[in-house]
Order: C-alpha cells, then sequence, then structure tokens
C-alpha cells in the first residue's frame, strides 16, 4: 500500500531536470556550450551542521546550498527541512528555480538548500540552533545581492526571520533583505504567505478558462495541506466558488463529494497535528486520490508523486502542479496522450517568488506595500505570465511543461551569450 509518505516514482529528481534541459534545448537550438554549462549548478556546498541538542547531546546535520545559475540575477530558491533530502534533489530543485524565476521575468537565477532532518522531532529550540549554525555556515555565499533564501517544506516565516536575524548580527546591521518570507514585524511582505497558493488558484481559473470547463462547482483534489495546498484550497473555494472535494497530508487522505472546508480542516489539523479523522469527509487510502472523479489535480506536497501508472489512472482534464516536481517523464508522456491539460510547477508555483521579489524590493527600498497592490501586481504577472507560456506552447505545438521550459531555458540562455563567457 502506497502511504502519505512514500514517493511512487523512483527517477532521481536531477535525471528529470537534465532530461528536460535537454528537450528543452533541443528545440529551441541552444548553443551546445550553453547546455553544457547548465547541467551542472555552479556551486555546491555542502556543510555538516553540528547541534546542542536539549538532552546536552550533540548531533550533526547535512545540509546543503546548491546555486545553479545567476546569469539574469541573484540566486533565489528555498530551504527545505526534511529526512529525505538529497544533494541530487536540492540540485534539481536549483535548476528549476533558475527556469522559474526566467519564465515569470524575475531578475534572478535559481537555487535552492536543504537541511537532512525531521523538523518534526526537534524542539523549537534546537530547530533555531540549527538554523542560526547552518545560516551561519553558508553566511559568506548567501546575501541580498548574492543568493537570497525563502521558505520551502517544513520551514516558514519564524525560520526565515531566525535566519535574517543570524545574518544580521554578524553584519552588524539589519539586512531584512538576505531572505524572503518572513514574517510582516521583520520587513515580510503582505500576501507572501498566501502568494503561492494564488498563483496556483489563478493557473486553476486560466487553465479553466483555456478549455472551457466552469470554475464555479469544479472539482478539485489538493495533494498536501501545507503552505500551498492549504492557501490554493482557501482561495479556490472562497473566492473562486470551487468545490475542494478532496485533500491530504502526510498522514492522511479525506474525501467528501459534497465538499470540504479547508478552513476548518485548518483548524482541526492545527489543534490535532494532521488531518487525520477530521469528521465531515471519509478518510481514503492515499493511492486513490489521483483516481479520484474530479476536474482539477493539485499535486502541492512533494516531487515524485505521478509516475506512469499514477497518469493512466487519472480522470481530471487538467492539473496545476503546486509542488516542484510531481510528475515524472513518463507521466507527461501518458497525461499527454490523454489530453490533460497540465500547468507545470516552473509557472504553476511561480506565486512564491514573484512576491519573494515584491518583498525584496520593498526591504531594499524600505517600502511597505499594501496587500491590494501586492495581489493586483500577482495577478497581472501571472495572468501575462501564462498567456507568454500559452504562446510558446502553441508555437511549439507542444506541452505547457515544454513550452515553460523552452521560454525559461531560452531566456538563460540568452543571458548567458550576451554576458559571454569570462574570461
Ligand atoms: P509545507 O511543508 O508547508 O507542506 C507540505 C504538505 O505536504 C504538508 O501538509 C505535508 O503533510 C504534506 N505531505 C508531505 N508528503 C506528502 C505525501 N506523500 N502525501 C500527501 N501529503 C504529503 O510545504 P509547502 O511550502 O506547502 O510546499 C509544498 C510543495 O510546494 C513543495 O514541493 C515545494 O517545493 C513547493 N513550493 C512551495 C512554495 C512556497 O512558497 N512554500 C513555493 C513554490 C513551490
Amino acid at each position: 500500500m502506497l502511504t502519505n509518505e512514500s514517493k511512487v516514482t523512483e527517477e532521481n529528481p536531477y535525471q528529470v531536470a537534465l532530461a528536460q534541459l535537454k528537450l528543452a534545448s533541443e528545440i529551441s537550438k541552444v548553443d551546445p556550450w550553453i547546455v553544457e554549462m547548465l547541467k551542472t549548478p555552479k556551486k555546491v556546498i555542502e556543510v555538516a551542521v553540528p547541534v546542542k541538542m536539549d538532552d546536552e547531546n550533540l548531533r550533526v546535520f547535512t545540509g546543503y546550498r546548491v546555486q545553479h545559475n545567476d546569469a539574469r540575477g541573484p540566486y533565489k530558491g528555498g530551504i527545505r527541512y526534511h529526512p529525505n533530502v538529497t544533494v541530487d534533489e536540492v540540485k534539481a530543485l536549483s535548476m528549476w528555480m533558475t527556469w522559474k524565476t526566467a519564465v515569470v521575468d524575475l531578475p534572478y537565477g535559481g537555487a535552492k538548500g536543504g537541511i537532512v532532518v525531521n523538523p518534526k522531532e526537534l524542539t523549537k529550540g534546537e530547530l533555531e540552533r540549527l538554523t542560526r549554525r547552518y545560516t551561519t555556515m553558508i553566511l559568506d555565499e548567501i546575501g541580498p545581492y548574492r543568493d537570497v533564501p525563502a521558505p520551502d517544506v517544513n520551514t516558514n516565516p519564524q525560520v526565515m526571520a531566525w535566519i535574517m536575524d543570524t545574518y544580521s548580527t554578524i553584519k552588524g546591521y539589519s539586512v531584512p533583505e538576505v531572505v524572503t518570507g518572513k514574517p510582516l514585524s521583520v520587513g515580510g511582505s503582505a500576501g507572501r504567505n498566501e502568494a503561492t497558493g494564488r498563483g496556483v488558484s489563478i493557473c486553476v481559473r486560466e487553465a479553466a478558462s483555456a478549455i472551457g470547463i466552469k470554475l464555479s462547482g469544479a472539482k478539485v483534489a489538493i495533494q498536501g495541506f501545507g503552505n500551498v495546498g492549504y492557501n490554493a484550497a482557501s482561495i479556490l473555494r472562497n473566492e473562486m466558488g470551487v468545490n475542494v472535494v478532496a485533500i491530504s497530508d502526510s498522514e492522511s487522505t479525506l474525501y467528501s463529494p459534497e465538499g470540504i472546508n479547508p478552513d476548518k480542516a485548518l483548524e482541526y489539523k492545527e489543534k490535532n497535528g494532521s488531518l487525520r479523522g477530521y469528521p465531515g469527509a471519509k478518510q481514503i487510502d492515499a493511492s486513490d486520490l489521483f483516481s479520484l472523479p474530479v476536474d482539477v489535480l493539485i499535486p502541492a506536497a512533494i516531487e515524485g508523486q505521478i509516475n506512469k501508472r499514477v497518469a493512466e489512472s487519472i480522470s481530471a482534464k487538467i492539473i496545476v502542479e503546486g509542488a516542484n516536481g510531481p510528475t515524472d517523464i513518463g507521466a507527461d508522456e501518458v497525461l499527454r496522450e490523454k489530453g490533460v491539460l497540465l500547468v507545470p510547477d516552473i509557472l504553476a508555483n511561480a506565486g512564491g517568488v514573484m512576491v519573494s521579489y515584491f518583498e525584496w524590493l520593498q526591504n531594499l527600498h524600505r517600502e511597505k506595500w499594501d496587500l491590494n497592490t501586492v495581489n493586483s501586481k500577482l495577478e497581472e504577472k501571472m495572468v501575462y505570465s501564462f498567456k507568454e507560456v500559452s504562446k510558446v506552447t502553441q508555437n511549439y505545438d507542444t506541452t505547457m511543461r515544454l513550452g515553460a521550459l523552452v521560454l525559461g531555458v531560452g531566456k538563460v540562455a540568452d543571458a548567458i551569450k550576451t554576458l559571454g563567457l569570462f574570461p
């Protein structure tokens, strides 16, 4: 039985990312020397992070920061805390960040970080010491004009505040612009917390309109009920009238054809630690989530969730990838043949990095924008990017995944060509 902790695909995410790069660069005829550069991240940093645990014992955690490419601007990308973090996963995620910032035309490159840890097993104090020590160990590699981290799986605004404070303390002055996704009280942006979920919801709306599905009452199933999954569920239901019929977290999968109220489910999860036992919805097997009779599927948990076999069981007409890399290459092919409209991660979940960029701008200019300003800029940029990717997709008569990759890889390749190679 598939548990909610499993990956269903055995594909190495870095191999998936390399295969995508190959496909996109063949289509857009990128110079071979540039492809050669883009295959490997510019820098891979591995650190052994010692932490004094509450019981006075010492544990050493492995941490990474991978900087893929900065031809279009400073490195940008989240930091995740997860027991299954591997260097290849972080390398893949850093490459996807490079394409993502290019697809939505932000002046950034791509990076990613991670620590091999199950944060649920750590106390708050241990987590803080781990974060601060990791920050000091990558301190010379990050910075407002060098590499700007952000939250990802199992990291949150509090973790970002600790990173900012550690960096600022060592520099001797306040540097809010070193990291994004911070709490509002220390330079965070209005709208950042829900930005990725909002961007995903906008993509659901645009995709539904592109293939003539009525949004109001449309059924959606969402895997993952964290920052991205919960916010997408809440915005889709409360602002767009979508019927959220299934949600899941790492412990439980819930289904109710009549609809689940995500805000009530969140309240329950916060009180009980997980969705397990939530009243008013049926508990189903994790492996059944993707085959439910729905119009839209949103994988919003972790990568490697939809393989060929899972893809064959999908009846939804639209998939919007909230998570990074949830679908493997074999599954992409099946979904293309089935005529499923798949909005790829590097477009669908770009709302987060967009509002991170707005946060960075506000910090650099010592400004504060209100929520309406942030949301309307996000709306405009997401819709524009969706149209840009759709145009390339049509021009090459391909899938939105390849359309987005061709657009992203093409922009990065252009930048590298224009800069030239030093020396
Ligand atoms: P999170 O830690 O807030 O939430 C992750 C959720 O997924 C949790 O509810 C967890 O229980 C659940 N989960 C984990 N494994 C699962 C499984 N196998 N089945 C079902 N549920 C599972 O993380 P997040 O920030 O929401 O990130 C989710 C995904 O979105 C990741 O792939 C991340 O890289 C991507 N992403 C996040 C952001 C962001 O701004 N947070 C931006 C872009 C992309």
